[in-house]
């Protein structure tokens, strides 16, 4: 009887130290991601005021997130472009093709001129396929 006594304080001492183990590793989590959130908060802070931090160190990586952020744009116009919207000039937004002024920012958005169906795609020779009419001329 003692023998079992012993087993099961053993287990639930063990049940309780990896309870213990679990809720510490919850909090070391906790703690990780308050210290990702802020990270990347200052290294926003640190990109938007990248002009305060000369670092040539950095330099290559403000760069790249300068690019980044121009590839965001050039995709959102895009977006608007496939749906048939225009953009304002001003602050970006997609404004609806009948608008004349951004509703945001009050900007004039002029409605572009309505282009050719097809735009300057170049099909190579080898792709070209002609129908002969001849049954047709008669
Ligand atoms: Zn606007």
């Amino acid at each position: 009887m003692d023998f079992i006594n012993k087993v099961g304080s053993t287990i639930a001492r063990k049940a309780k130290e990896a309870a213990g183990i679990s809720s510490l590793n919850s909090q070391i989590s906790t703690q990780e991601d308050i210290i990702n959130k802020l990270c990347l908060e200052i290294g926003k802070t640190v990109y938007e005021k990248r002009q305060l931090f000369p670092d040539t160190a950095l330099d290559e990586k403000y760069t790249a997130v300068s690019n980044a952020y121009a590839e965001i744009d050039r995709l959102k116009s895009e977006i608007i472009s496939v749906k048939g919207a225009k953009q304002c000039p001003n602050c970006g937004i997609e404004v609806a093709l009948a608008a004349s002024f951004c509703p945001s920012c009050g900007t004039a958005v002029p409605t572009p001129e309505p282009g050719p169906f097809v735009e300057n795609i170049e099909i190579p020779p080898e792709r070209i396929i002609y129908y002969h009419q001849e049954d047709t001329m008669k």
